[in-house]
């Protein structure tokens, strides 16, 4: 990619645990692991790492800026980056995705960052429309040759450039680029109508949360659908409303999105609407509660449910906030499983990232036996195959299904707390 290289290759030396890393697979390369550097470097050229042997180790995308230097691309053999590398590289993720969809389904990931080589980039479809998303100013400089790529893999198709919120800061002191900008427009209505197996959603392109909808949660989703039937469904941060509206096609008796935010809620207004020549759909009761979650709990004790939802925004969006984090997701679940009746389910997720899914599920857990009554564990669930994680820090997302049985368990009697598979 024609950045306006120095003469000579970026060079780097680090230390022996961030050499042992990268040698294992590690994506990510920390300015205080930096031991040597052959020159100043410029913010997304290569720079190619070598080992204590001066053997070639890694080469990745450079950021003075970032305390994340270098991004990986490749490590192994030395290889040439050049266009037909990318290319290379771009396929296979689209290749790693043959199969899992079909024609009901067409949103979702093309490409999920590091885990598919492309460390700080997200490229999202939405029916017929492209969303790119950049987390590193590493990639700004390279922005009109991914274009090129992208537009050379798929001809005539609109493409958004979306823009994290720390590089939404970055552009707004003198980058070319904004976040929302369309990158290419052959005819480009936002927002876009995709399906999602068999389901018709808006996704908000140019300016929603991620890049327009939260397409991680579809498998979770595919399960609520086949536990809601006859349920009376509480779908808590429902967003724009995917979750209840795989539980009333799935055949819930009614269903209740609480959500703190009126665009959210209208969002899901319009999803119900686009679907309602599902029969199902259309005579599922839908009821909107537009409140605080939290709050809505402690004040609606009366209300009942039988399969709760809950999937809050991320809790600890750094290592300092996860023992608050993992208190507020014990208290949120407390919370739902006294609004569950006899026999009703719960559904728990988290995406957090700085809380495990070994201290969510344990969280959850917890809750469930405090709460005094008999449980069972149906299912925990991790991330789909269109958001593959190949390394520790990618594990964001994770889900458990309990289901609560009887009213107070008998002292001393410990709560049934197996895995069992839904379904089995
Ligand atoms: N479950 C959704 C995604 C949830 S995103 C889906 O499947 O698409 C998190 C949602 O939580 C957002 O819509 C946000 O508005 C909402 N939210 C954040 N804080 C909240 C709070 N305290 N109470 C209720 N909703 C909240």
């Amino acid at each position: 990619m024609p950045l306006n290289h120095p003469r000579q290759r970026l060079r780097l030396r680090v230390s022996a645990a961030a050499e042992s890393a990268l040698r294992a697979g590690h994506p990510w390369l920390w300015a205080a692991s930096c031991r040597e550097q052959s020159r100043a470097g410029q913010v997304g050229e290569l720079a190619v790492i070598y080992d204590r042997q001066n053997r070639f180790l890694a080469i990745g995308l450079y950021d003075p800026h970032s305390p994340l230097r270098v991004r990986v691309l490749h490590t192994g053999k030395p290889q040439s980056i050049d266009a037909a590398w990318w290319r290379r590289r771009l396929l296979a993720a689209v290749e790693r995705r043959a199969g899992l969809f079909d024609e009901r389904t067409t949103g979702y990931r093309l490409v999920h960052g590091e885990s598919d080589g492309w460390p700080g980039l997200v490229l999202d479809r939405y029916g017929d429309t492209l969303v790119l998303k950049l987390y590193t100013a590493a990639w700004l400089p390279r922005l009109d040759e991914i274009g090129a790529l992208l537009a050379g893999q798929w001809p005539n198709v609109p493409i958004v450039l979306r823009l994290s919120r720390s590089l939404q800061r970055e552009a707004e002191r003198g980058s070319p680029f904004a976040d929302g900008q369309i990158l290419r427009d052959p005819g480009l209505e936002a927002p876009v109508i995709f399906l999602e197996s068999g389901l018709r959603f808006k996704a908000e392109v140019r300016r929603g949360q991620k890049t327009g909808f939260f397409l991680d949660q579809r498998e979770n989703r595919r399960l609520v659908e086949s536990l809601a039937r006859g349920r009376a469904v509480l779908n808590a941060f429902s967003f724009s409303g995917g979750f209840s509206l795989y539980a009333a096609r799935g055949g819930a008796c009614s269903v209740a999105d609480l959500d703190v935010s009126a665009h959210a809620m209208a969002g899901a207004e319009r999803n119900f609407a686009l679907n309602h020549d599902s029969e199902t759909v259309a005579r599922c009761p839908r009821e909107a509660i537009r409140a605080d979650a939290f709050e809505w709990f402690d004040h609606n004790a009366a209300r009942k449910f039988d399969l709760s939802i809950l999937d809050p925004p991320s809790l600890a969006r750094r290592e300092a906030e996860r023992t608050r984090a993992i208190q507020a997701y014990r208290l949120l679940a407390v919370n739902a499983m006294a609004h569950l009746r006899r026999g009703g389910i719960l559904a728990a997720a988290s995406c957090s990232a700085h809380v495990s899914a070994a201290e969510f599920f344990e969280a959850v857990r917890h809750a469930a036996r405090r709460s005094g009554r008999n449980f069972e564990e149906l299912q925990t669930t991790g991330h789909p195959p269109d958001h593959p994680a190949t390394f520790p820090e990618a594990c964001y997302l994770k889900c458990i299904y309990l289901r609560l049985l009887s009213g107070r368990r008998l002292r001393g009697k410990p709560a049934r707390d197996q895995a069992t598979n839904l379904g089995s």
